[in-house]
């Protein structure tokens, strides 16, 4: 009922040219009728490049930030009337390195959200605790805080046009991963938050786990009951590493 989707976080990492074989990598290897919805986010000057590699491939591109202002003096930012003029359909808002190196509270990564929306872009809200905070027990408080700044801001009747993304801080290009009964049970928490808006939303809404997913721990984690697949980053740089991780999903 829910679609998995496995999407690339590629941060600030490749050129034109690594790109090509990137995408040419992944487009030959991805299966024909695959059961998985596929997305890229690559950094911002290559999202047009991206996107003309991507079509006719069913791979989604998005960027992984956006502007909270449409147009402007606000120089260095991207609005996401920019980023859909490109052609990308998606954004990531509230990765934790935004939230940790750009000091990006929930209330505005709540406002990327609305503006990602506001521009047609499908916004994959990222959430998730840092290790001190699971070791002191906050980890369903911390995501619970996050997500429901998201909600207030959108409302629960635009809630259902986002995906969220729930990384553990600590996970994230660690190579730690979180065991698959771990995500589980912050997925299910995430789902049943949702469910106070509504069953239909909270069956249909997809909740990806990300933090150090490989070939080796994907099909373990995607296969538990609230996971629908992955954001990916340090293994979605090579096509070899990215694609048996898409075959899981
Ligand atoms: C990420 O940056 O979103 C991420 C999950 O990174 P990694 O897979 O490298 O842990």
């Amino acid at each position: 009922m829910r679609r998995p989707m496995v999407a690339g976080n590629w941060k600030m990492n490749g050129s034109q040219a690594s790109i090509d074989g990137l995408m040419a990598g992944i487009r030959s290897g991805l299966k024909d009728g695959a059961e998985v919805d596929v997305a890229v986010f690559p950094p911002f000057p290559y999202l047009s490049h991206a996107v003309r590699l991507a079509n006719g491939t069913g791979i989604a591109v998005g960027a992984q930030d956006l502007s909270v202002n449409t147009a402007g003096a606000f120089t260095g930012e991207v609005s996401g009337a920019m980023i859909a003029d490109c052609g990308a359909t998606m954004t990531l808002v509230g990765h934790s390195e935004r939230r940790t190196l750009h000091g990006e509270t929930s209330e505005l990564v709540a406002d990327k959200a609305a503006a990602a929306l506001a521009a047609g872009l499908t916004p994959v809200v990222c959430v998730g605790e840092t290790l001190e905070q699971r070791n002191n027990g906050q980890t369903d408080a911390v995501v619970t805080e996050q997500l429901d700044a998201v909600i207030t801001r959108l409302g629960w009747e635009n809630t259902p046009g986002i995906i969220i993304a729930y990384e553990p801080v600590w996970a994230i290009g660690t190579g730690q991963t979180a065991t698959p009964d771990q995500a589980q049970a912050v997925h299910a928490t995430i789902r049943s938050k949702l469910a106070q808006g509504s069953d239909t939303m909270a069956g249909q809404l997809r909740i990806l786990y990300g933090g150090s997913v490989k070939g080796s721990n994907a099909q373990e984690l995607f296969s538990m009951a609230d996971i629908d697949g992955g954001l990916i980053g340090g293994a979605s740089l090579s096509a070899e590493d990215f694609l048996p991780i898409c075959h899981a999903g």
